[in-house]
């Protein structure tokens, strides 16, 4: 039965000296190696150098601060709800007096942890955060060579002060323009004297 129409002429033609010595496959092999030198290379000197990543790339997490450098999360724990790979780890302790400029709200998280090596960097954590505390970066997550190197802990994942991390490429026009709007500020106290009816 004949199963394709392909056929292979075969060549029954004496091989020259040079061609049973391969001189010409090797010399053939050597000017497509050669002419990579002066090819740009396709790869990277990572980690010195990163690609340029978008702005909505989903890599590691930061955990925000307010505009007056407090923690914006409350340990709720939605984000820990939301994560299907059950990757976040939260601590919710209450914030005690004098502490108002370290936390935003009376609740925050003792312990807020990731194990990256679980996370599948889906953003749903992002999607549920009702403080808009955690967000995905363009930051890759490091290469390690312990397994307990991969759970990111506070000093990992809270923002520096003085080192800000930009997130606001990542929020939906919708949700930039939900903040406009007087009195129904997302993510401030609510307060029913300040509402504006539309
Ligand atoms: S990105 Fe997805 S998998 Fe990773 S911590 Fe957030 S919800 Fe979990
Ligand atoms: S990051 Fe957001 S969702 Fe997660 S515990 Fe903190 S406030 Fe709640």
């Amino acid at each position: 039965m004949q199963l394709t129409n392909r056929k292979v002429v075969v060549s029954h033609k004496e091989l020259s000296f040079a061609e049973r010595m391969y001189l010409p496959a090797v010399a053939k092999g050597m000017a497509i190696t050669l002419s990579h030198l002066f090819k740009k290379s396709p790869t990277i000197d990572y980690p010195k150098k990163t690609r340029p990543m978008s702005a909505t790339y989903r890599g590691r997490h930061v955990l925000k601060r307010d505009e007056n450098g407090a923690e914006r999360c409350v340990a709720c724990g939605m984000c820990a709800v939301a994560c299907p790979a059950e990757a976040i780890t939260i601590v919710a302790a209450e914030r005690k007096k004098g502490e108002e400029h370290l936390y935003r709200e009376e609740k925050y998280a003792s312990s807020f942890e990731i194990n990256m090596l679980r996370c599948i960097f889906c953003g749903l954590c992002e999607d549920a955060c009702p403080k808009e505390a955690i967000f995905l970066t363009d930051r890759l997550v490091d290469a390690e060579f312990e397994r307990e190197d991969f759970i990111y802990g506070k000093e990992k994942l809270v923002e520096k002060i003085d080192k800000r991390i930009d997130i606001t490429k990542r929020q939906t026009q919708a949700v930039l323009d939900f903040k406009k709007i007087p009195g129904l500020r997302h993510n401030t106290l609510f307060d029913p004297k300040k509402q504006v009816k539309h």
